[in-house]
């Protein structure tokens, strides 16, 4: 994979989440490659039939790879709770429900940890991000970022579960926080370095 991504290299994002393609194409801006999403091109989405985000992720790059006939990267990603044993984890999204509604996702999150009891739960995310090429070689790396649950939900910015997640050390959700500084501490970024160190060449 070394030296797949390079300035000026054309890089299709699988992915139909806004926030998440806006949060990767401003990743990469640095690095002069040129991100275009798979909406835009008209690529269906694959279901996601893997058991974790890596085999997800994995399958979405592969499938926009082969479809455009260039690099691809995909993202899956979600919210860990350990006192609900993981969940949503890899069905993040869908607890969002057809209408992808995060306000309804959050309050089973929250509800789920009131029957139990639990107030200020310790929570991660984790981002897997796979990158594939149209002759179906991939890589995958992940990252992650820990912190607290919060309620009520914070801050209109950022998406998902945003408003409700305090990282480890700020007292700001990733709703309320500057994005500059959510892109720094995020299970996104920490991915993406590992993504850049193995597959940026700077020529
Ligand atoms: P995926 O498209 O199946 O990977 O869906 C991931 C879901 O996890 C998203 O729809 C969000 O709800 C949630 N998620 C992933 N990353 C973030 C993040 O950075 N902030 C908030 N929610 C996130």
């Amino acid at each position: 994979m070394r030296g797949v991504l390079r300035r000026g290299a054309k890089l299709v994002i699988a992915s139909h989440n806004e926030g998440k393609v806006r949060e990767l194409a401003e990743l990469f801006a640095p690095y002069g490659i040129d991100c275009i999403s798979a909406g835009s091109l008209g690529l269906p989405e694959p279901v996601e039939t893997g058991a974790s985000f890596a085999e997800n992720a994995r399958i979405k790059a592969v499938a926009a790879a082969c479809g455009a006939g260039l690099p691809a990267l995909a993202d899956d990603s979600g919210l860990e709770v350990a006192a609900l044993g993981g969940e949503p984890g890899i069905h993040s999204a869908r607890w969002g429900g057809a209408a992808k509604d995060f306000t309804s996702a959050m309050t089973r999150v929250h509800e789920a940890l009131q029957a139990r009891g639990v107030s200020g739960a310790n929570a991660n995310f984790t981002c897997a991000l796979a990158l594939a090429l149209p002759d179906g070689e991939t890589s995958v790396f992940e990252g992650k970022v820990f912190g607290t649950l919060t309620w009520p939900p914070r801050g209109g910015r950022g998406f998902g579960y945003d408003p409700i997640f305090v990282p480890d050390g700020h007292d700001e959700t990733f709703g309320e926080m500057d994005p500059e500084l959510k892109n720094r501490l995020s299970h996104r970024m920490r991915a993406f370095e590992k993504l850049i160190q193995a597959s940026y060449v700077n020529e």
